[in-house]
């Protein structure tokens, strides 16, 4: 037997239970020993039964009065029933679900120890699937150091329970790891893919301690100290695959831009504002990956309205006034993605009026709209192209900076030196969208040796090999604020730079959030229309885009964008002002008309689903309702919110929440209190786990490493030690590392 041995090679099997361990995707030796249990029951605490409420997970001394098997009525599964007793003889039963074993292991007039949890059905409450140890007699003091004297009592005192399923229960989990863990020549062979130096440096307990403490503790600091254990593991292999992939990138070459304190300095003078030290460290990290001979990859995660695209003009302007290695002429080129065309005719326009003196071609290219600036007849101001003509511009150099769409990783798409490749919002592509786009290089070697583009006339023969093997320096942007920790594990290949600082003077939201009623509506239209009176624009942002089907779903109370454009249209508070109505079913053309028609103030009010989030800027918006808003994120919530916080006046955003859960408004007036986006992000992963903060998208990383991941220490450790281990392949060394290595590579789904 080894960890890779098939549960079903190993142990006798029904075909039910085959059924069951599939349901539970385990499959292996392996996957059995790493299937963590969710909680462990403590026989050292002890309830009575007269104080037992429904969910309580909890433990009695007591003696089996009757107990019978039968099936169910329906599903034909064997029930097993049992009344215990307690020495006060207050009663409770106790039911076990599918394990048909039960009546023969425990006899009446048996007294045992029974952990379980309180359910209730309409009899009374019971304890369900209770795990039991046999005692020979009741003690009398029921506390909880009651084993502490007893050295072979407390060896029981804690247990692993494990999620079960139908025709897997918990017991028989247990029972089958017990065996492989006491199976010599498997434990022999067991080998730690973590090099021992790492597991002393950190005091972590070897893989086979650590099977033993996870599933049969004596100790709470035992299962604790293999939790450590596996979630540093999985951490750190997660970290490992991540520098493999950084190390590929490493080995390429890189062009260096080395940035002139003069021509720094010039650079800051183009805004009319002081840079944030923020900003102004955020440039540092990128000048430094920028001279280090090596690809840069880096994350830059800023709040909304914290300046990236500051930054990362910065390190545009900085790569274009870069000449290509040996070469005397020419610059280096920059390949600026963002998720939407208006977003990228916006930010089109800001690097255009910022670099307008600084001779400077640059390009934009969405499927609509192909401009180049500046235009050969007016020189402050850009002019529509043919899409072909701005291709070869950017082919043999002329353009400098090419900003666009997903438009820009288009087979035909072709830079002559690309030095530096950008990604706005990087969430909103995929993971293949963004490695295309900085593969450019690549594609192009393999056009040229097809023949079917050819080397710009303008360069010598010589030298120009040399380039095409050389990749851009990446920078990638995301106004998602990640708690540090969890962005070091799941962003490993990336270097991570964060923004947590907003440009002075900014406006903090007033948030408000209410329980929607008719009264409070009313007066928040009031409010809401007196800014609109005052020359303003409104968001309204809804839970769905149109209403169900009354005959076919039952009739939820969540607001739709269709539905509440009406009501708004027909509101005698908004009736001077044009509503527009804005969600994903219109196409992406249609989505940009409304929010041009939005941009340039010929409506006024958007009603709009989570579309809206992505970064466009629209000063003059600055009140925003969001309807249903317990149906969102803490983080997308505050991303709406940064929608309307992007000029010098206040900014108000109504929150209308459609419950009276208290978790739900609990986390709403968080919302209300706390305006930091990294703050709240923090909020989140404590409260709510990583997968609020992700979103819906698998992160890949089990749950047991997510709670690990609120470590930072850990996080960073194995990070650290990975990063050791990467650099120049070192890992390679380590044998049994190697081996999980690519187990896991087949394993592992990254974001
Ligand atoms: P985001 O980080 O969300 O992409 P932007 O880069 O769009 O934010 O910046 C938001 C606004 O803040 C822009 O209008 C920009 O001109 C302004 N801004 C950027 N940096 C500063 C600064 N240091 N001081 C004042 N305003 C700034
Ligand atoms: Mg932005």
């Amino acid at each position: 037997m080894n960890l890779e041995s098939s549960l079903e090679k190993e142990f006798r099997l029904t075909p039910n239970q085959k059924l069951g361990l599939k349901k539970l995707k385990l499959e292996t030796i392996s996957d059995l020993l790493y299937y963590f249990p969710v909680r462990y029951g403590d026989f050292s605490k002890l309830s009575y039964i007269r104080e037992l409420k429904k969910g309580d997970s909890v433990n009695i001394y007591a003696t089996v009065k009757n107990i019978k098997a039968r099936k169910t009525f329906k599903t034909r599964l064997t029930m097993t029933e049992a009344t215990l007793e307690e020495t006060s003889g207050d009663k409770i039963k106790a039911i076990w679900f599918s394990q048909p074993y039960i009546s023969k292991m425990l006899s009446e007039g048996t007294t045992a120890r029974f952990s379980g949890i309180i359910a209730e059905n309409p009899s009374g409450l019971y304890i369900t699937n209770p795990e039991f140890g046999e005692v020979s007699e009741i003690p009398l003091e029921k506390t909880g150091s009651l084993f502490e004297e007893n050295s072979k009592e407390s060896e029981l005192a804690i247990f692993a329970v494990y999620r079960e399923t139908k025709f897997i229960t918990s017991k028989w989990i247990h029972h089958k790891i017990k065996k492989i863990l006491s199976n010599k020549e498997f434990l022999e062979n067991l080998k730690d893919p973590i090099p021992e130096k790492i597991l002393k440096k950190y005091n972590l307990p070897s893989l086979k301690n650590s099977f033993f403490y996870l599933h049969l503790p004596k100790k709470h600091t035992q299962s604790e100290g293999a939790k450590k254990r596996f979630a540093f593991e999985e951490i750190f292999f997660i970290q490992l695959v991540k520098g493999i992939e950084k190390e590929k990138y490493a080995k390429s070459g890189a062009f260096i831009i080395d940035v002139e304190k003069e021509q720094q300095k010039k650079f800051e003078k183009f805004f009319p504002f002081e840079l944030t030290n923020k900003q102004k460290e955020s440039i540092e990290d990128i000048k430094k990956d920028f001279i280090s001979g090596e690809p840069g990859s880096r994350l830059l995660e800023g709040d909304v309205g914290s300046g990236k695209t500051l930054v990362a003009m910065a390190a545009s302007y900085f790569t274009v006034k870069t000449k290509p290695k040996n070469q005397s002429f020419g610059s280096l080129q920059v390949a600026y993605m963002a998720p939407t065309a208006i977003l990228a005719t916006q930010i089109f326009n800001e690097f255009k009026s910022t670099l307008k003196d600084e001779n400077i071609s640059i390009g934009l290219l969405t499927s609509k709209n192909v401009q180049k600036f500046p235009s050969k007849i007016k020189n402050n101001e850009s002019t529509k192209i043919s899409k072909k003509k701005l291709l070869d511009w950017v082919l043999n150099g002329e353009i400098k900076i090419l900003i666009g769409t997903h438009s820009l990783i288009s087979k035909n798409v072709f830079f002559e030196n690309l030095g530096l490749v950008i990604i706005d919002e990087q969430h909103r592509f995929g993971k293949n969208q963004r490695a295309a786009l900085r593969a450019k290089p690549n594609d192009k070697k393999e056009k040229m040796i097809s023949g079917e583009i050819t080397k710009s006339k303008k360069l010598p023969k010589k030298g120009l090999a040399e380039n095409e093997d050389i990749l851009p320096h990446l920078l990638s942007m995301t106004a998602t604020p990640i708690p540090r920790t969890l962005a070091l594990s799941i962003y490993g290949d990336l270097d991570l730079t964060i923004m947590d600082e907003l440009p002075k003077g900014r406006k903090k939201v007033q948030t408000d959030v209410f329980i929607d009623n008719e009264t409070e509506r009313e007066s928040v239209y009031k409010k809401a229309k007196e800014k609109l009176d005052e020359g303003r624009q409104m968001y309204i942002i809804c839970p769905r885009i149109s209403d169900p089907d009354p005959d076919k779903e039952r009739t939820l109370n969540i607001k739709s964008a269709e539905s509440t454009k009406k009501e708004i249209e027909k509101n005698i508070n908004f009736k001077d002002y044009k509503v527009g109505l804005l969600h994903s079913k219109l196409g992406p053309e249609k989505k940009d008309n409304v929010m041009q028609d939005f941009l340039e103030n010929k409506i006024q009010i958007l009603v709009s689903t989570s579309v809206i989030e992505v970064g466009v800027s629209i000063k003059n918006a600055t009140v925003m309702i969001i309807e249903g808003a317990e149906r969102f994120g803490l983080s997308q919530l505050h991303q709406f919110r940064g929608r309307i916080s992007r000029s010098s006046f206040t900014p108000y955003c109504f929150a209308f929440a459609n419950t009276k859960n208290e978790d739900s408004l609990k986390r709403l007036n968080v919302f209300k209190k706390i305006t930091d986006g990294f703050e709240l992000a923090e909020y989140d992963l404590q409260f709510r786990g990583a997968g609020q903060i992700l979103g819906t998208k698998q992160s890949g990383i089990s749950d047991l490493a997510m709670e690990a991941i609120k470590n930072l220490k850990l996080v960073e450790a194995a990070r650290n030690e990975a990063q050791k281990l990467t650099k120049n392949d070192k890992y390679k060394k380590e044998k049994d590392l190697v081996i999980k290595l690519k187990e896991i590579k087949k394993k592992i789904y990254l974001e």
